[in-house]
Order: C-alpha cells, then sequence, then structure tokens
C-alpha cells in the first residue's frame, strides 16, 4: 500500500472511485449474465447486501460520531443516535413522498405523491423488489 499512500490525494481518490465502479460494475454484470435467479439466491444477495451496507454504516459513520462525542456534556451515544434516527425519518418521508415505482409492481401501485410520470420514471428503487418488501 506505500504505492498507494505516496501518490497525489486526487489520484488516490480517482483510483479508488474507479476501483468502486469496477467492482459495482461487476456485480451488476453477474445479474444481467445471469437468466433466472432463484428466489434463495436473491434473498442471500440481498442480505449480502445489507450486510455490507450496515457493517460499512457502523465503521465508517456511527463509530466515528461516537468516538467523536466523548468529552460534551451529554452521553455519548445521543448525538449519532439522534442523527440516526433522524436520518432515518427523513429516507421513511422520501418514500413517502417521491412518486416511484417498486420492481415487480403494476403502475397502479404507485407510491408517493401522485404523478404524470411514465412508469419508467418511476421504477428508481431496486431494493425491494417484491410485495412482501414493501
Ligand atoms: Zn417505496
Amino acid at each position: 500500500m506505500d504505492w498507494f499512500n505516496g501518490l497525489h490525494p486526487v489520484i488516490q481518490a480517482l483510483l479508488a472511485t474507479t476501483f468502486t465502479w469496477a467492482v459495482t460494475a461487476l456485480g451488476a454484470a453477474g445479474g444481467f449474465a445471469a437468466k433466472q435467479l432463484s428466489r434463495r439466491t436473491l434473498d442471500g444477495m440481498l442480505g449480502f447486501a445489507a450486510g455490507v451496507m450496515i457493517a460499512a454504516s457502523y465503521w465508517s459513520l456511527l463509530a466515528p460520531a461516537i468516538e467523536m462525542s466523548e468529552g460534551k456534556d451529554i452521553p455519548i451515544w445521543v448525538p449519532p443516535a439522534v442523527g440516526f434516527l433522524v436520518g432515518g425519518i427523513f429516507l421513511w418521508g422520501i418514500d413517502k413522498m417521491l412518486p416511484h415505482l417498486h420492481i415487480g409492481f403494476s403502475a397502479e401501485e404507485t407510491e408517493g405523491i401522485k404523478t404524470s410520470w411514465r412508469w419508467t420514471t418511476l421504477i428508481m428503487e431496486m431494493c425491494h423488489n417484491s410485495k412482501g418488501n414493501r
């Protein structure tokens, strides 16, 4: 990793971004290449992605926020907990307000504010792909 640390920060950011783009594209290519994935495989893949995202959000966001809260007049867990709840409420509000359609749902089952947008515009959330995960 010494070669990487010796690079200019802009080049480091470019390489890191290119790497994450490449592995994301590789994962997406696997989805396109597979003709038919079983429900069990999809559930496993979603669970894996959820685990990665939870771990990344803890170690990259929550743990540093807890560490930065030390030395204040309030318990160290309060600022991160408040931020976590506000972030969750914000995403819940976006889901309720922004017009969208979950994959696998009919055009009549749009969520959010009513709109005349076409169904291709409304399909923007990929994480919920069945009626049970609404
Ligand atoms: Zn939704």
